[in-house]
């Protein structure tokens, strides 16, 4: 006898464990599928090299299905201030401008996954198939039938794909993506500074590509440095001292004092975009529906409000008697979230393509413009709002709304 499941989660990343929770305790029956636990955490562990800057909105969602305990009970970096500049415009995103106590919260994601992987516990309707791989998925709409690596098989009338960018339940339900690469890399580098971390974060624009900084608890931060993919692999390639020695060169002063380069890592960037999110019996949420410039520290945040958006589509329509894998029903889902998406992302890649342009008219036009940003208060804080998930179409959960 196959197990069946009114709706199946492939992927426990940090959207795929949020669509488990945002459905726990509600009547349908879900089960989340991960490949593998994340290492538990220890307070005397380094800081991971993948952090996010979680949003104020993804704070409400977690705080809203139980979760953010377990963030807060770990580890995490408010910050309150953002600084942008380049040669000359400069500007101060300030969470006091916005009556807000924090701007955001840079966080582990390992910790964001595990906090909520660990809330799924507490929910008798959810089980958590971990750790677990999918193998054959035969789609089928209303009965798709998922065949596990240990051989067993599970069905569902609903699949819900948070497998992240190369998604493999997309590719094999046949949901086709748009997508292109920036050509450019990000280098992460840790860092332990000299002196403890302030509540800011930075990002400057040089011609290269951005520089970014992000604080981390006690004397610790993450760097970001944008450059060309051959750039990058040559920084990679060299000893601590030696990339510690170029960044002291090429950083702005406001770096500080950087003691030692701990470790680094890279990602090439790469925007990504379902057509559809949805089909018959399936949908997409997180990396697997839409990939974004990381620049704006935006991925997870939309991810997030895709899986309680999602969660709220199924839970009312299972209220109202109907069938949550049906594509009327989906439909609502996509209709809510795929063009905030597409929003969020063409405001990233604006923003990336006027910053890393070196034509002097286009030069001239974004100084103007972060002057401006500097004086024009309200649109400023509009712009702040948005980047927060505080304002937008967004879904109950972010707005501290319950849904059940
Ligand atoms: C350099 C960089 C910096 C970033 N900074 C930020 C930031 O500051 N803020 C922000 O919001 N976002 C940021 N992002 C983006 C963010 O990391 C992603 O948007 C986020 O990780 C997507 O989460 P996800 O759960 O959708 O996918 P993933 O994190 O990719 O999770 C997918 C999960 O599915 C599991 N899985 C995959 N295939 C299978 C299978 N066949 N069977 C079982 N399980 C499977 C995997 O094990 C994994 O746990 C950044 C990205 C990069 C590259």
């Amino acid at each position: 006898m196959k197990e069946s499941y009114d709706v199946i989660v492939v992927g426990g990343g940090m959207v795929g464990a949020a669509v488990g929770c945002c459905l726990g305790g509600s009547s349908l029956r879900v089960a989340v599928i991960e490949k593998s636990m994340p290492e538990p955490f220890s307070a005397d562990q380094p800081h991971d090299l993948r952090v996010s800057a979680l949003s104020v909105g993804s704070r409400r969602i977690l705080e809203m299905v139980g979760a953010w305990g377990g963030v807060a009970a770990r580890r995490l970096c408010p910050y309150r201030r953002m600084r942008v500049w380049e040669t000359q415009g400069d500007t101060e995103f300030n969470s006091n401008d916005i009556q807000q106590d924090e701007l955001g919260y840079i966080v582990e994601n390992r910790i964001t996954q595990l906090a909520l992987l660990e809330r799924l516990d507490a929910f008798d309707n959810v089980d958590l198939l971990c750790p677990a791989v999918i193998g054959e998925i035969n789609y089928a709409n209303g009965n798709t039938v998922i065949e596990l690596n240990d051989g067993k098989k599970i069905s569902t009338g609903l699949l819900v794909a948070a497998d992240g960018g190369h998604s493999k339940v997309r590719q094999s339900v046949g949901l086709g993506v748009t997508s292109w690469d920036y050509r450019q890399n990000a280098l992460v580098v840790y860092i332990e500074t000299e002196y403890g971390q302030q509540d800011i974060t930075w990002q400057r624009f040089v011609p290269s590509g951005p520089q970014a900084f992000l604080p981390l608890t006690g004397n610790f931060g993450s760097i970001v440095w944008y450059n060309s993919p051959d750039e990058v692999n040559r920084l990679k390639k060299l000893s601590h001292s030696a990339l510690l020695n170029e960044m002291t060169q090429v950083f702005p002063d406001c770096l500080g004092s950087v003691k030692r380069v701990i470790s680094t890592a890279s990602f090439p960037l790469k925007r990504q975009h379902a057509q559809n999110y949805v089909k018959p019996g399936v949908a997409l949420v997180g990396d697997a529906a839409h990939m974004i410039n990381p620049l704006a520290g935006q991925g997870v945040n939309i991810g997030l409000l895709d899986a309680a958006g999602l969660a709220q589509v199924l839970i009312e329509a299972e209220k109202k008697g109907q069938t949550p894998g049906s594509i009327e029903v989906l439909k609502r889902y996509e209709k809510m979230r795929r063009n905030e998406n597409l929003k969020m992302m063409t405001l990233m890649d604006i923003f990336y393509r006027v910053f890393s342009n070196r034509i002097f008219p286009v030069k001239l036009l974004r100084n103007i413009g972060l002057g401006l940003a500097e004086r024009v208060t309200p649109a400023k804080n509009k712009v702040m709002r948005y980047a927060m998930g505080l304002e937008g179409n967004l879904p109950k959960l972010a707005k501290g709304e319950p849904i059940l």
